[in-house]
């Protein structure tokens, strides 16, 4: 029998995908691995194809939602699962937002998706959620502008009282500014899926081990994959806080959370 590096290690997922007709593949996946928890983001919005373009060309994004009730459904048994809400900042939160930020752990903004700059007041609109409720923020940023690192990394300014946690290693595979970005706002974290090695082990340097964060990505990328680098590019004393206790930390809920 192989062992791996994070054996015995309490390893939770701080960023995957699901729907309805996914979570028994993911929780094979995550049982086969010894991945204990994950965070979902409901999937399934824009096409995998669709979602590459606007990422790669920064736009324009469109005014769609996501199947948050289904998700949140799909997982009710689930003590291992939990769901960030995939807001849709088209309009500012109302009183339906509000109540499904009430079943989730976090909230997710996917400018790629929607093209709406972090920095835009509808956008406040979620984060004044979030601070109420004491949940983390997810972003997966692109570009340069209003989607950008940057912008976010000023929005977490804005509103210290709030985690904010970068997705996808920043802008993607090789992006060594991400860190710089955001080292100055305490209250980021930097989730590693999609990042080369590299690039996680200079996050680790830049920001310390304690602001880095396992996340799969499942089903765009097998766990696997990210714990097999995280096992690379993470000291053997860190890997128990990225792979799994810092997202323990930052996250308060019933399911899949520290309580
Ligand atoms: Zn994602």
């Amino acid at each position: 029998m192989s062992s791996d590096a994070w054996d015995g290690i309490e390893v939770v997922d701080a960023h995957a995908h699901a729907n309805r007709a996914l979570v028994p593949r993911l929780l094979a996946t995550m049982a086969a691995e010894n991945v204990s928890a994950a965070f979902l983001v409901a999937g399934g919005v824009v096409s995998p194809m669709e979602l590459s373009h606007t990422i790669v060309t920064e736009g324009p994004g469109r005014d769609v939602d996501a199947d948050n009730a289904e998700l949140l459904e799909a997982i009710e048994g689930e003590p291992s699962l939990a769901a960030f809400c995939f807001v849709n900042p088209h309009r500012a939160a109302g009183e339906a937002d509000r109540k499904l930020v009430e079943e989730c752990a976090g909230i997710k903004f996917a400018p790629g998706v929607h093209g709406i700059g972090h920095l835009d007041p509808r956008v406040q609109s979620y984060v004044d959620l979030a601070a109420e409720r004491g949940l983390p923020v997810y972003s997966h940023c692109i570009g340069n502008g209003a989607l950008s690192v940057e912008s976010y990394a000023r929005l977490a300014g804005r509103n210290p009282e709030v985690t904010f946690i970068l997705g996808h290693a920043g802008r993607g595979n090789f992006d060594l500014d991400a860190a710089q970005e955001i080292r100055g706002a305490e209250n980021v974290l930097f989730e590693t899926s999609g990042g080369f090695d590299f690039v996680i082990k200079n996050a680790v340097e830049t920001l310390g081990a304690e602001r880095v964060v396992f996340g799969s990505e499942f089903p765009i990328q097998h766990p696997r994959v990210e714990l097999t680098k995280l096992a690379l590019a993470v000291a053997e004393a860190d890997l128990p806080a990225v792979l799994g206790g810092n997202i323990r930390r930052v996250t308060r809920t019933r399911k899949g959370g520290s309580t």
